[in-house]
């Protein structure tokens, strides 16, 4: 015997201490070859029994043998793996899988033992050939079938695993009768060596079609009479080995097609789920561009990628000191790449001009960017080579005319252009005492230190000749540097080699060494440009506005993420047949979680990919409103990026940014709808099938 039924009793639970028995002691064995009706009023128990031998609801007591052996000590998964191998279903309702063909809903059964694709259609084909649907109705959809042909496609789905053991609950119960005889027929017909176990309130039927009839009445058999002896001998049904969990793919497809017929709903959820991340890819975009936009406006700023940079170190008594020798400056020595350091001929010192002393820096032309950044400002011209010129700032200017006595109030310095002063360095007793012509005057705005400049070869030449160092000009040069300047050639490279300056020079001492080259009492390295500090203070209230943004949208992810999850939980009680079905046919936890994984995961890529082309569409707009409703123009402002840094490794990932939004939109789905997918996989078989 393939089944035994040993004292099998199910007691239903009804209120807190009444029970009511359903099966009271039921002793039945099956061969394979019979085609069994149980036969009995409407609720008999004909369904009850039916259950239990399915394994699909567990008797209160007695015990099933299923192939000689005792299923006492099956697990989950034993069951699953006997109604997967050995059992196939046939259901008054059908229970066909709404959004799916006819021709799908024999595949389905098929996906979960892993057969592959091309198999599987040719099979589904051949059995529907076979219980009469055409190729032509193998395509439509269930609702576009009659009763009949329902049920043919649903023996046809019950064959598609090969089963050994058919069980059907009124197969013909929602048919009328002439249908009813055709599919009576196609049972007979198919049955061959395998066990049917057919359920049915229909003498005529039972009798006419069944090889042994068993009579049940108020949870008991009353009477048992086989009609015809089978031919097949009591045969040992072999339990397959092959277990193959549904593939991932074949979830997505299940999903995608269930998501299909509930376009409007998955649309609105990804509409809502898609809020936050087109806000993320907005803030992103915004904080990206607004960078961008400041780092082109520190271009624009003149010599503002210019990075004044000095040092302090505490001498032998502890004492600060001016590094005075550029050798102190490791930085100096090798960093033409990014950077041009400016090397001043800086020596601050008191001038003699005119046998008056006065306190001018003084600086050499030194070429390019210096020379560039003067002639903004210039009044006049530059100062040429070997022609004793200079020229000197608007500051130096208005000392020279309190010198020469001019008018205290005239603001009109020009009057000291084509002078000829005689300057003397009083204090390094430098013997350079020359008549120079003043050729130009530098008109910077609110500088209120005196400088002049010499032209550089001039200077080059002079300190040569001078004979007091013996250095070359390079070294002299060096030698008196108390700070360099550093021009960096990319702007955008400001902040790097600042950090690159600290990395080689010395520790940041403090945020002070950051502002105007005080360094608050400590030894180290001072860099100051106005540029970074300007674009300091800017990135960090975007980087503020940026968190604060973000916290709302994790909130608005939050928000999509529990609509996903009630998606899911109408979705699943939707679904609820087909979870049922899924079961029936063998289909475990892990395969049922999947399908509602999948669709979790489809709803959180819809989202993001929405949000992502939602924040692009929403730039344009929103631009053209700030630019309507204030007096800035702000296109452009807005760039998400498109490229991204993979960590700190340098290696930049196109489209890195926006797949990281898709990943978290798709993650926050997956989590969300963990639980909902639970719910499905904990969901009774029977509940899920009865009300039909
Ligand atoms: P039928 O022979 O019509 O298929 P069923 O096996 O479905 O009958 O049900 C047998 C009896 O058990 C019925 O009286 C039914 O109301 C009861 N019953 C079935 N399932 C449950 C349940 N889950 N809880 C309580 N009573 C149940
Ligand atoms: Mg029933």
């Amino acid at each position: 015997m393939i089944l035994e039924l040993k004292e099998i009793k199910k007691d239903f639970k009804i209120t807190k201490n009444d029970y009511f028995s359903a099966l009271k002691g039921i002793n039945l064995g099956f061969n394979k070859g019979e085609f069994v009706a149980i036969l009995g009023p409407s609720g008999c128990g004909k369904s009850t029994l039916l259950n239990v031998i399915a394994g699909l609801d567990m008797p209160t007591s007695g015990e099933l043998i299923i192939d000689n052996k005792s299923t006492k000590k099956y697990k989950e998964k034993d069951w699953d793996f006997y109604r997967k191998n050995n059992i196939g279903f046939v259901f008054q309702q059908f229970n066909l899988i709404e959004h799916l063909s006819a021709l799908e809903n024999v595949e389905l059964v098929m996906t979960l033992t892993g057969q592959n694709k091309k198999a599987r259609r040719q099979r589904a084909y051949s059995l529907l050939e076979q219980v009469g649907i055409d190729k032509d109705h193998a395509k439509h959809l269930p609702s576009e079938l009659s009763g009949g042909q329902k049920q043919r496609v649903a023996i046809a789905r019950t064959l598609a695993n090969d089963p050994d053991i058919i069980l059907a609950d009124e197969p013909t119960g929602a048919l009328d009768k002439k249908t009813g005889i055709l599919v009576m027929e196609l049972l007979k017909e198919i049955a061959g060596d395998k066990l049917i176990i057919m359920v049915t309130h229909n003498e005529k039927l039972a009798n006419t079609y069944a090889s042994r009839v068993v009579k049940i009445l108020d949870g008991e058999i009353i009477a048992d009479q086989v009609k015809q002896e089978t031919s097949i001998n009591e045969q040992q049904s072999s339990l397959r080995k092959k277990n193959k969990s549904m593939p991932f793919r074949e979830a997505f497809k299940l999903s995608l097609r269930n998501m299909k017929k509930k376009m409007g709903r998955v649309l609105i959820t990804a509409i809502a789920g898609s809020i936050g991340i087109a806000g993320i890819s907005l803030v992103l975009g915004l904080s990206n561009g607004a960078n961008i936009f400041i780092d082109e406006q520190i271009i624009k700023f003149g010599s503002s990628n210019v990075m004044q940079v000095s040092k302090t170190v505490k001498d032998e008594d502890g004492k600060l000191e001016n590094v005075t020798k550029a050798k102190e400056f490791a930085f100096i020595k090798d960093n033409d790449e990014v950077v041009q350091v400016r090397k001043q001929l800086q020596t601050l010192g008191s001038w003699q001009i005119d046998s008056e002393a006065l306190e001018v820096e003084t600086s050499a032309l030194a070429p390019s960017e210096n020379q560039k950044y003067l002639e903004d400002f210039l009044i006049g011209e530059l100062p040429q080579e070997g022609k004793n010129e200079l020229i000197i700032n608007k500051a130096l200017a208005r000392e020279l005319m309190k010198i020469y006595n001019y008018d205290k109030d005239t603001t009109e310095y020009e009057a000291i252009l084509n002078k000829k002063i005689e300057l003397n360095l009083q204090s390094s007793g430098f013997p350079f005492k020359t008549k120079f012509k003043v050729v130009g005057i530098v008109d910077e705005i609110d500088v209120n230190q005196s400088f002049l400049y010499y032209n550089y070869d001039d200077m080059k030449d002079f300190y040569q000749e001078s004979k007091i160092f013996n250095d070359s000009v390079y070294d002299l040069t060096m030698k008196n540097v108390a700070n360099y300047e550093v021009i960096i050639k990319d702007p955008k490279e400001l902040n790097n080699v600042k950090n690159w300056i600290y990395q080689e020079d010395g520790q940041e001492t403090s945020q002070m060494s950051f502002s105007m080259g005080s360094f608050g009492g400590q030894a180290g390295i001072s860099v100051v440009s106005f540029a970074l500090i300007f674009q300091t203070a800017l990135s960090t209230i975007i980087n503020i506005a940026q968190l604060v943004m973000i916290a709302f949208l994790v909130i608005s992810l939050i928000v999509s993420s529990i609509l996903i999850a009630i998606v899911l939980f109408s979705s699943i009680l939707e679904r609820r047949t087909e979870i049922g079905i899924l079961k029936a046919v063998g289909a475990r936890k892990k395969d049922i979680m999947r399908v509602f994984q999948s669709e979790a995961i489809l709803l959180g890529l819809f989202s993001g990919l929405l949000g992502i082309g939602v924040s692009f569409g929403l730039i344009p707009i929103a631009e053209s409103a700030v630019n309507y409703f204030s007096e800035y123009n702000v296109s452009g402002i807005i760039q998400i990026p498109l490229t991204g840094e993979l960590f700190n490794t340098g290696i930049t990932i196109p489209l890195l940014p926006l797949i990281v939004l898709v990943l978290i939109s798709t993650t926050v789905a997956f989590i969300a709808g963990y639980l909902p997918s639970r719910k499905a996989t904990k969901m009774q078989v029977i509940d899920a099938l009865r009300d039909e």
